[in-house]
């Protein structure tokens, strides 16, 4: 007989950070910046814990150099050759810290991630990102990576459940990208049924992987600065957007004209254009798990930066926080029936 859960499971539309009394005076005074040691890696990082995700229009060089220059990071996407990785690294080697190579786990895929890392050592993150995190070849193939690469860094995804973050942890991964079917440009859940509220899934997450000493990203489902914050609160240690990068000069495509607006194209990474892209066309057996939509165009990055980044700060001294690592222990959610006044929207 088919199990139900009764207990309800919530998005970040379904609840607001309450406030809380503070002795902070001034939004200048909140350290976003974090220092993070890894389990398995035994590698220490400091930065703004906000990501670029390694979608091919948004996980781009130029989004990378724009980003770390802000201290936040970019899961750059995996169709750059090798050149192009030393050709950046040589340009901004600055950069390379806050940077992630990213592979899936085909044969080639392993090749030219080792290939990448072999040729820029100061690449030390490696993002390993497969739609569904729960198969055991996915978990061999993360012992693989660990194997190959003993003290890098590395994130492993997409879960939304704390029994395979643990899995995932114990097979060597450090940081554990959790979210199935909230991204803006995600059919999953339309096409299969199969997904799990993002704000449960990073508080749930979130426990399972802070009892091993492990890291979990949030990604997918922001649509606002105020759920990268919801996110953080939930106890996510890095937030992950694509949609929130998308339109910028910095993301790859061309701006489109049409009645006299501007628009760039943006796609899920299992869409028919990705897969037309990429994979020669979508494979027989399998469902286009991904939309493609001109996003209007933004301009540069540095304003949806700034947009975030303020967005952060402010929930951070609506609740007391004085630190970003702070949020989650300050957080307290508050079940609501309506998140926005959309009058005039
Ligand atoms: P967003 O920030 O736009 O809401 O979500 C971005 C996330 O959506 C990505 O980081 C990735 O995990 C997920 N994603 C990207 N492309 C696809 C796709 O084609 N299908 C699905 N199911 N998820 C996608």
């Amino acid at each position: 007989m088919p199990n139900i859960i009764n207990e309800i499971k919530l998005d970040f539309k379904d609840v607001l950070l309450r406030p809380k009394r503070s002795t902070i005076k001034s939004r200048n005074d909140v350290n976003l910046y974090r220092n993070i040691t890894f389990k398995n890696s035994k590698q220490t990082y400091e930065g703004i814990p906000v990501m670029a995700s390694n979608m091919d229009t948004v996980g781009t060089f130029k989004m990378a150099h724009a980003l770390a220059k802000n201290g936040l990071f970019t899961c750059v996407h995996k169709y750059y050759s090798v050149d192009e990785w030393k050709q950046f690294a040589q340009n901004h080697p600055e950069c390379l810290k806050h940077v992630a190579a990213s592979s899936g786990m085909s044969d080639a895929d392993f090749v030219r991630l080792s290939d990448i890392l072999n040729a820029v050592p100061g690449v030390t993150f490696i993002c390993l990102d497969v739609a569904n995190g729960y198969s055991q070849h996915f978990v061999d193939y993360v012992r693989k990576v660990r194997a190959a690469f003993p003290t890098h860094t590395i994130i492993a995804g997409n879960v939304v459940t704390g029994e395979m973050v643990e899995e995932l942890i114990l097979s060597g991964a450090d940081i554990i990208k959790v979210g199935i079917g909230p991204g803006s440009v995600c059919t999953t859940r339309m096409k299969t049924g199969v997904g799990y509220p993002q704000l449960s899934a990073v508080i749930e997450c979130a426990d399972a992987a802070h009892g091993l000493q492990g890291h979990i990203i949030s990604d997918g489902g922001c649509t606002c600065p105020g759920d990268v914050a919801k996110a953080f609160g939930a106890g996510a240690d890095f937030v992950m957007a694509g949609g929130m990068f998308a339109g910028h000069d910095e993301c790859d495509g061309e701006v489109i004209e049409k009645n006299g607006k501007k628009f760039k194209l943006f796609y899920g990474m299992s869409s028919s254009t990705a897969m037309d892209k990429h994979a020669g066309g979508v494979a027989e057996y399998r469902a286009s798990e991904g939309k493609t939509v001109e996003v209007p165009y933004k301009g540069e990055v540095q304003n949806t930066i700034l947009d975030i980044l303020g967005g952060l700060r402010s929930a951070c001294t609506y609740t007391g926080a004085s630190k970003l690592k702070e949020l989650s222990r300050r957080s307290t959610f508050i079940r609501c029936t309506q998140q926005l006044n959309n009058i005039y929207s």
